[in-house]
């Protein structure tokens, strides 16, 4: 089994890129934002809870995402493997996939990092906001407060990811024409095959 993880800031295309991924390497695409937007959708208790954490900028608790990633692991069948999108997110969420994957006799394959400047990253979600509806797009102070979230706690996992040798670099700047994300896709798709 392979578990890829893409990586990178809120709006630097993660789950864009995952779409053509988890088709050309038959593998089950895990995003742990969709997961709990179902949970929102579903008015469940777990979606209450994480509703006003994701409306503040804020990650919900490391148990959560980790028991649903698991699950999905677990559940799934007739892949070659997962692609992780948004997960994990934090050093302890990093330490228990490696748990995790221990007990299923697996490892992480590599970490595709998105590369992709500040300005770039607020220019998109605002743009995404009026197209997916999020409310954690639309306004800029709880986009400021997930990037400031994304340096404080995800971008430790960088070097951890180095020191495993794991951690592969992708310029997801593809310019601002349509074809932007194509270029940003070829650019995987080579690195994929040097794997
Ligand atoms: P983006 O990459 O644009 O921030 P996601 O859909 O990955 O969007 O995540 C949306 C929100 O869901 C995050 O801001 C966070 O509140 C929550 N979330 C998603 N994944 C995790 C995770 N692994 N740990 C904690 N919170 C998470």
């Amino acid at each position: 089994m392979k578990y890829y993880i893409i990586f990178g800031p809120p709006g630097a295309g993660k789950g864009t890129h995952a779409k053509r991924l988890v088709e050309d390497y038959n593998l089950k695409h895990i995003s742990t934002g969709e997961l709990l937007r179902a949970e929102i959708a579903a008015g469940t208790p777990l979606g209450l809870k994480a509703k006003e954490l994701i409306s503040a900028g804020q990650l919900v608790p490391d148990e959560v995402v980790e028991g649903m990633i698991e699950t999905v692991f677990k559940t799934t069948k007739g892949v070659d493997g997962f692609l992780l999108d948004g997960f994990p997110r934090t050093m302890p969420q990093a330490v228990a996939l490696d748990e995790i994957l221990g007990k299923l006799s697996g490892e992480v394959t590599a970490v595709i990092s998105l590369t992709v400047a500040e300005d770039v990253i607020y220019r998109r979600l605002a743009g995404r906001a009026k197209i997916e509806g999020r409310a954690d797009d639309a306004d800029p102070s709880i986009i400021a407060n997930r990037i400031k979230t994304y340096h404080l706690q995800t971008e430790p996992l960088i070097d951890f990811y180095k020191k495993a040798g794991k951690y592969h670099e992708v310029d997801g700047y593809g310019g601002e024409s349509s074809d932007g994300i194509k270029v940003v896709g070829d650019r995987i798709a080579a690195l994929m095959k040097t794997l």
